[in-house]
């Protein structure tokens, strides 16, 4: 497989028209660059969700990243048993399968666990065996299919680093660019089990990105930070511990990231109400304002979320999730609002 060899390498420098970078992703998309399992598919996924964990310096960790990659299949895997690899593999099974099942036959009942319920020492375990398994066939090979524009990388290192101009063109297309690579993977995963129609399979690769369970974030917001966390975000009403909603405020379905600089805590009202629309600004220019509150302060879990952080960031997600089409959540302005 090409370009597996490669352990290290810089992306190409050089001016990138938005039609230059189509083109390459055209190539990634087209049936040329399939291989005898879906891990291209899942990289990629992996790839496109993980733009808004990137640092400052547009770098993130590659043990991040397969962490992602990890926990796709184990929802595709286990939970719903879709076969990974075509029949040139003669296990019939993608080697990443192996290593899922040799954890189940240790302690049976992790077939029945969603990924966010096992122990997280398990999880480690897991993660770095499909990082050592798996690295060496995805990260140099898209390296090479992508001629060298999305990204650096180390493996010696654990690290990508992505091309600013590539990476600003999946923070704006991160919508379609996850659909495209939809189409030929679930062509990929219907040739490789029978009885599985399409709609069924793109059901099943749209729900793979799980959110985590968010009452960590919760808690500090209510119990941690200012009397106004323990009212509603949007409608200033106060609201008891046991009926918060935490709410992604640029949605989850354009994010698919848990990072406190996203999340508020919301009555069940506005919360089924906004649901995955983007608010009107002035909610931003509140998000804005209580995030450069929380930046003063030094806990571990706020420099942990906000380490990839910028309040410019957080205006050019949101407008690029509303030029991405994501509707305007319709309220009225509730009085006394603190912008
Ligand atoms: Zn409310």
């Amino acid at each position: 497989m090409a370009g597996w060899e490669i352990k290290e390498a810089q992306f190409i420098e050089k001016y990138l028209l938005e039609e230059d970078i189509w083109k390459m992703f055209n190539y990634i998309f087209s049936s040329k660059t399939v291989k005898a399992t879906s891990y291209k598919f899942v990289f990629l996924k992996s790839i496109i969700e993980c733009v808004y964990d990137v640092n400052l310096e547009g770098k993130i960790l590659l043990t991040d990243i397969f962490a992602r990659f990890t926990r796709i299949y184990w929802y595709l895997i286990v939970k719903h048993n879709l076969r990974q690899c075509t029949k040139a593999i003669r296990s019939g099974k993608a080697s990443i399968n192996i290593i899922f099942e040799k954890y189940i036959k240790f302690d049976q009942q992790l077939m029945f666990c969603e990924y966010d319920s096992i122990d997280d020492n398990i999880k480690k375990c897991i993660e770095s065996e499909v990082y050592a398994e798996c690295k060496e066939y995805v990260v140099g090979a898209f390296y090479n299919d992508t001629g060298g524009s999305v990204y650096s990388f180390s493996l010696r290192e654990n690290y990508i680093k992505f091309n600013p101009q590539v990476l600003s063109f999946i923070q704006k297309y991160s919508n379609v660019l996850l659909k495209l690579n939809y189409f030929e993977w679930i062509s990929f995963l219907e040739k490789n089990n029978s009885g599985e129609s399409c709609y069924s399979i793109a059901s099943k690769l749209h729900e793979a990105s799980k959110r985590t369970n968010l009452t960590l974030y919760k808690d500090f917001l209510y119990f941690n930070t200012d009397e106004e966390e323990t009212r509603c975000f949007y409608c200033n009403r106060a609201i008891a511990y046991n009926k918060i909603h935490v709410d992604h405020f640029i949605p989850w379905s354009f994010i698919k990231s848990d990072r406190l600089w996203n999340l508020v805590n919301s009555c069940p009202v506005c919360n089924l109400s906004k649901s995955d629309k983007l608010t009107e600004k002035y909610f931003l220019d509140k998000l804005i304002n209580r995030d450069e509150k929380l930046l003063l302060r030094n806990e571990l879990i706020i420099v942990k979320d906000f380490n990839v952080y910028s309040k410019e960031r957080l205006i050019n997600y949101y407008n690029a999730a509303e030029f991405c089409g994501f509707k305007k959540w319709k309220t009225i302005k509730p009085k006394g609002i603190m912008v």
